[in-house]
């Protein structure tokens, strides 16, 4: 981790130097220059969030604040702020849900949304092909949903595929691709799901692609408990 916050931090001092020293001569140089410094410090301040949150979740200083909210209502918001992406990269965004109409979550909406954002976000991210696909499944399961996202993206190997979970561990073929990320993100997915009394599980095929599966509380009606 000190290496991925030393890194863009060498980036920002040489920039800087470069500045006072009078190297960005241009209007052009310099916008260049200062771009880049902007670009690494939010990539440092992403990481330390991501750290933080890791940290607060694991010392169990942040508590879950869990409430009622119906499914489709609650995916259309946790998707607006990806379809814009999604869209500019001509990915295919499929959702079917096949719980009975109204049904309710019991969950913290923020921190599932952390959730999403990172599976999408990682479907998004590891998508090699030129058209891509994902595909965003709602199953019920008596007490529980499943939620399944699938993508046609790089695929993870065998071996690798137990490995994804564990705090900091990112593949072979993610670490030597330009996209940059901590490894944090489906630890922190995982301790999530489970702070929720859902499982979390990974299935993929190297090439073709991945599809990641995660279980949600459904709210008890309290007309039906009688
Ligand atoms: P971060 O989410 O912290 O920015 P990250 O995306 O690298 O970084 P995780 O989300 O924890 O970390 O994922 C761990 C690793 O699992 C990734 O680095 C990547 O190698 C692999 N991986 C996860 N999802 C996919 C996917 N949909 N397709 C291919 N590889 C994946
Ligand atoms: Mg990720």
């Amino acid at each position: 981790i000190t290496h991925d916050l030393k890194t863009p931090l060498t980036a920002i001092r040489g920039y800087a130097q470069g500045i006072l020293d009078g190297v960005a001569a241009t209007p052009d140089r310099m916008n260049k220059y200062i771009s880049t410094i902007r670009n690494k410090a939010d990539d440092m301040a992403n990481l330390v969030n991501e750290l933080s949150l890791f940290a607060q979740i694991y010392n169990k200083e942040i508590e879950y604040k869990k409430g009622g909210v119906e499914i489709d209502e609650y995916i259309s918001r946790c998707m607006s702020n990806l379809s814009l992406d999604l869209e500019t990269r001509k990915i295919d965004f499929l959702y079917r849900n096949d719980v009975e109409k109204g049904t309710c979550l019991y969950i913290d909406e923020e921190k599932i949304k952390r959730v999403f954002y990172n599976v999408i976000g990682n479907a998004y991210k590891y998508i090699d092909k030129d058209l891509g696909m994902i595909f965003l499944h709602i199953e019920d399961a008596g007490k529980m949903v499943w939620v399944r996202i699938t993508d046609n993206g790089s695929g993870i190997e065998k071996d690798e595929l137990p490995l994804i979970f564990e705090r900091f561990y990112r593949t072979d073929s993610s670490r030597n691709s330009k996209t940059g990320g901590t490894g944090l993100g489906l630890a922190i997915a995982k301790k999530i799901i489970e702070d929720h009394g859902g499982q979390i599980y990974a299935e993929s095929e190297k090439g073709k692609g991945t599809k990641i599966s995660f279980s949600l509380p459904k709210k008890v009606d309290e007309k039906k408990k009688i």
